[in-house]
């Protein structure tokens, strides 16, 4: 279940170069100019019996067709942050590529963080991930994970896996997709291994290179066929 209380985006790093929030599938996903929606307060709403339309123990996946911590978004995501506050029994799940925002308009009362907030950080490539991964581990986040997502080459998170869940890598998505190869998937997992840290392999992308091979994956069979290498380490865990 996905909660957008707002909608656009821009490029900001190398990852952005092939979202899909521009070209042909704008008009469906979502657009460059950043807007409200109505669906800010939609964790909050209640039916007439008083009772919340959203029932507890879900997770909602927050602000993944915009950046929660985007500057236009800063005065929203006070009220954001008070919505998430009063719904305790939700996991809200939050996907980045500005973590160097975190500390912005962040609640007076988060202390080391809300139980019920999980934070992800995106890297796609060794320079991102020594940028933003050491800024990630500074700030007071109770639920940390790593999303190497689209990544553009083999990276090592290792030096920055002490206090981080879980790590997700998928490749990059549509016509222009960059080549994402296998191996840097088993690289990461191996870093994972060694840390203890939870490992899903989320998606192949567009165009996978694997034993030597590149091949072009239709959109719809990616998540499957990443699954089928069958290399996830999840022990248990829902929530990814
Ligand atoms: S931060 Fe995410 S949503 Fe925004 S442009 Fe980049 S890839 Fe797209």
């Amino acid at each position: 279940m996905n909660w957008e209380p707002w909608t656009g985006c821009y490029k900001i790093s190398d990852g952005c170069a092939h979202c899909y929030f521009y070209g042909p599938l704008a008009k469906r996903y979502g657009q460059s100019s950043i807007q409200k929606t109505d669906k800010l307060d939609w964790p909050v709403r209640k039916n007439a019996k008083g009772e919340y339309n959203i029932k507890g123990n879900k997770t909602l996946a927050t602000c993944f067709a915009t950046d929660f911590f985007l500057p236009e978004a800063d005065e929203w995501r006070k009220e954001a942050w008070r919505i998430i506050k009063q719904r305790p029994d939700i996991d809200f799940l939050i996907l980045t590529k500005r973590i160097d925002r975190f500390l912005v308009a962040l609640p007076s009362d988060w202390n080391d963080g809300y139980d019920n907030v999980y934070i992800g950080c995106t890297v796609e490539n060794q320079e991102l991930a020594n940028y933003r991964l050491p800024l990630f581990l500074s700030y007071p986040i109770k639920r940390r994970f790593i999303a190497c997502s689209p990544l553009l080459e083999a990276i090592d998170i290792s030096p920055y896996l002490h206090g981080i869940e879980h790590v997700t890598v998928a490749g990059e998505t549509g016509r222009e997709a960059r080549e994402f190869n296998y191996e840097w998937v088993l690289d990461i997992r191996e870093q994972c291994v060694t840390a203890n840290v939870t490992f899903w392999f989320k998606s192949t992308g567009s165009l996978f290179k694997r034993n030597g091979i590149a091949e072009r994956i239709n959109p719809f069979k990616q998540g499957s066929k990443a699954k089928e290498l069958d290399i996830d380490i999840l022990n248990g865990t829902k929530l990814f």
